[in-house]
């Protein structure tokens, strides 16, 4: 980093530990915690011992109007103000952002342990995982809505992110981002190429960067029954998830494939803020007057997700789940590349309009319209790579097991565990798809 050197402003503060300037950065408005050294400073925790977004929030708990609440504070006006100030300076020249320079030591600290790591028979057993949603308790204060699901260790995370967890939940798969969280480090993993719209809040929800999801699997995250990891899904939103491991089979009881067990609770609506809104959302509609149910209803089936899935039921509530439904939706991800989170709505106003996606677009990647199912004449647009999954970051096309991938010999496109899996898929579906797959790219 040269023409780059550490900042004299005249304050009292000492030189920074490890980051260094643009001459032009004074500094003005850095969080302490980036003066430091990012091997050496210390991760700050919650009550639990946990640690989130890389260590480098402290912990809070205040008191409003009677109501108490605790988080990570997250130092916001300053971010937006550092980022306003600075963005100019560090144009064109990525990760030379002081704050960048720091998160991204923190990344490359976390992948050469990863790397470390010892995954032993982890790969070849399944393991049981329960995801909820934080922060929306039911009667007893146990999370409401939750699923439970069967993966295999050596799944990988953007597998589990793209193909499970998000058609799991009710999410849409492309619209937002999302990350992991390892709590006993803080550290972070998420897609790469990411460029839906919540990206612009990273430094806000993820401290800045995070590490690249395909390349690691869920045994790298956690090891042991009871342990905790945490999910986000839409930077902007931040709908947090945690998954609990519940159980880790024996080699013997494991067989690589995808099940989902049970769950409960309607997946909440894209777009609505969070999960607390979320909560308040049911309790109106559980305790509010007949026109307020109605309103709520009308602005959870007019949510994106819920127009995506065509979920308009007559028989909804805040417990509805269908097994089903999520089952088909996480059979037909498997069936499918991964997604990219970049997805945005064009409005029907004007005649040739189209998103902004179009601008960035990089080899082996296309843009892809759908019309939006309300018949508004709007349409959304969004990035899909043209190009075949990474055997790493994939799964088998019909059971979503990782392990002893093949490819289609026809297609070159679709992975399949075993001689069964394929001959299964080929039947259901594959033989009327393998051609135009073949046909479609490369
Ligand atoms: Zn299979
Ligand atoms: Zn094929």
């Amino acid at each position: 980093m040269s023409g780059f050197n550490n900042p004299t402003h005249g304050t009292s503060r000492t030189s920074p530990e490890y980051v260094k300037f643009h001459p032009s950065d004074s500094g003005f408005g850095l969080d302490p915690v980036f003066w430091k050294h990012p091997a050496t400073f210390t991760r700050n925790t919650d009550p639990e011992g946990r640690i989130d977004v890389w260590g480098l929030w402290p912990w809070i708990t205040l008191t409003v109007d009677g109501q108490t609440r605790s988080g990570w504070n997250v130092p916001a006006e300053q971010i937006f103000q550092r980022r306003m100030s600075t963005q100019y300076i560090y144009t064109g020249i990525p990760g030379a952002r002081p704050e960048d320079q720091f998160v991204n030591f923190l990344i490359e600290q976390k992948k050469s342990q990863l790397k470390k790591l010892v995954l032993g028979d982890l790969v070849i057993r399944d393991y049981v995982l329960k995801i909820f949603l934080r922060d929306v308790p039911g009667k007893n204060g146990e999370p409401r809505i939750w699923r439970r699901f069967k993966v295999s260790g050596a799944l990988s995370l953007s597998v589990l992110a793209d193909k499970i967890i998000l058609p799991l939940m009710g999410w849409d798969r492309s619209l937002h981002a999302h990350f992991f969280t390892d709590f006993t480090d803080g550290s972070l993993f998420g897609p790469k190429g990411a460029r839906s719209v919540d990206m612009v809040h990273i430094d806000l929800s993820a401290g800045g960067g995070w590490v690249d999801e395909n390349k690691w699997c869920l045994a790298h995250l956690v090891r042991e029954v009871g342990q905790t990891f945490g999910f986000e899904y839409d930077l902007g939103d931040q709908y947090r998830h945690e998954i609990l491991v519940e159980e880790i089979l024996s080699p013997e009881e494991s067989n690589g494939a995808i099940r989902i067990l049970s769950g409960s609770g309607a997946p909440p609506m894209e777009n609505g803020n969070g999960n607390i809104p979320w909560r308040e959302m049911l309790e109106k509609y559980e305790k509010g007057t007949r026109r307020e149910k109605n309103d709520v209803l009308s602005e959870i089936f007019n949510s994106v997700n819920y127009q995506d899935r065509g979920w308009r039921l007559v028989s909804w509530s805040p417990s509805w789940f269908d097994i089903e439904d999520a089952r088909v939706a996480v059979m037909k991800a498997l069936n499918s590349p991964t997604s990219i989170p970049g997805k945005q709505y064009v409005a029907p106003l004007i005649d040739g309009a189209g998103s902004n996606l179009g601008f960035g677009l990089k080899k082996k990647e296309a843009l892809v319209r759908t019309v939006d199912s309300d018949l508004s004449g709007g349409f959304f647009e969004e990035v899909v790579s043209t190009k075949r999954d990474n055997i790493r970051a994939s799964a088998c096309a019909r059971c979503g097991n990782p392990n002893n991938l093949r490819l289609c010999t026809g297609c070159k496109k679709r992975y399949y565990c075993s001689k069964e899996c394929q001959k299964t898929h080929w039947k259901e579906l594959h033989k009327f798809e393998c051609e135009a797959l073949k046909k479609a790219y490369d």
